[in-house]
């Protein structure tokens, strides 16, 4: 089973100045076609954006490209826009929902807490929400807490209608109130998509360095302010990787680092 790590977006944000992310997006060969994991800004983003869409890549300094779609990512790859049967969202911000319009049949699976979050937005982080993402009344499968089980003693809420390859909902809530990691199976390990509910965190006890230089409120940003933005799953997360690293991989929405080595490593685009 191929898994592919897209960029769907350059960002190069006008704060903290000088560092590049990207918008990380997953995509993966399932029994019922393909599935991606978020969707970054879609076509209509690029080419019409609305006003909010405008002014919010503005500050994440990125280009709106259409290269840089995830629809364009994946016919890249040799494949038509409806072999996208299912989207899983780890949640609704718009940086991770543009791209639902240029899917319009495909099941787009979201955790119910994120979903009601989504429709009746508050706060801060509430402003993110961008409803003309769904405006076309996306095929939503809602999923909530009523079968959660462990996955390496966390909740996971396993995404039903996906027979192969086990993919899941682990909530990792704080960015959002519903946010959630989504948790792919890969033969015998495991690859989690954390979304933006950690730093790139890895380099604290990466020895290898960063592509550019980050300054030192990027690798030791202090905790309000973590929590503020990413909640206070990081600790959780790091947890995670010391028990069982062998197995579990991690990713997070804006890494651009690891996608790198994901990238020399096999499948990404
Ligand atoms: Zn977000």
């Amino acid at each position: 089973m191929a898994i592919y790590h897209l960029n769907c977006g350059t960002l190069n944000p006008l704060y903290p100045r000088n560092t590049q992310s990207i918008l990380y997006c997953l995509l993966a060969d399932t029994n019922d076609g393909l599935l991606l994991v978020d969707t970054g800004f879609g076509v209509k983003d690029v080419l019409n954006p609305t006003p909010f869409i405008r002014i919010f890549t503005a500050l994440l300094g990125m280009d709106r490209s259409l290269e840089e779609t995830a629809l364009h990512r994946i016919e890249e790859l040799g494949f038509d826009k409806q072999d996208v049967k299912h989207i899983v969202l780890t949640h609704l911000h718009c940086d991770h929902t543009g791209g639902l319009p240029d899917f319009p049949r495909a099941q787009v699976h979201v955790f119910a807490e994120e979903y009601d979050a989504a429709m009746q937005p508050k706060g801060l982080l509430g402003r993110f929400y961008e409803p003309d993402h769904w405006s076309h009344a996306p095929d939503w499968r809602i999923h909530d807490r009523r079968e959660v089980t462990d996955w390496f003693g966390l909740d996971s809420i396993r995404i039903d209608e996906i027979l192969h390859p086990d993919v899941r909902f682990v909530p990792l809530p704080g960015h959002t109130k519903g946010h959630c990691g989504v948790a792919i199976s890969d033969g015998d390990s495991w690859l989690l998509h954390a979304g933006d509910a950690t730093y790139p965190f890895y380099q604290n006890s990466d020895p290898a360095p960063p592509l550019k230089p980050l300054p030192w409120f990027v690798m030791n940003p202090p905790k309000v302010i973590e929590r503020m933005i990413a909640g206070n799953q990081t600790p959780k997360l790091r947890s995670l990787l010391r028990a069982h690293g062998t197995t579990i991989r991690i990713i997070c929405s804006n890494d651009a680092i690891t996608y790198s080595r994901m990238k020399a490593g096999s499948t990404a685009s």
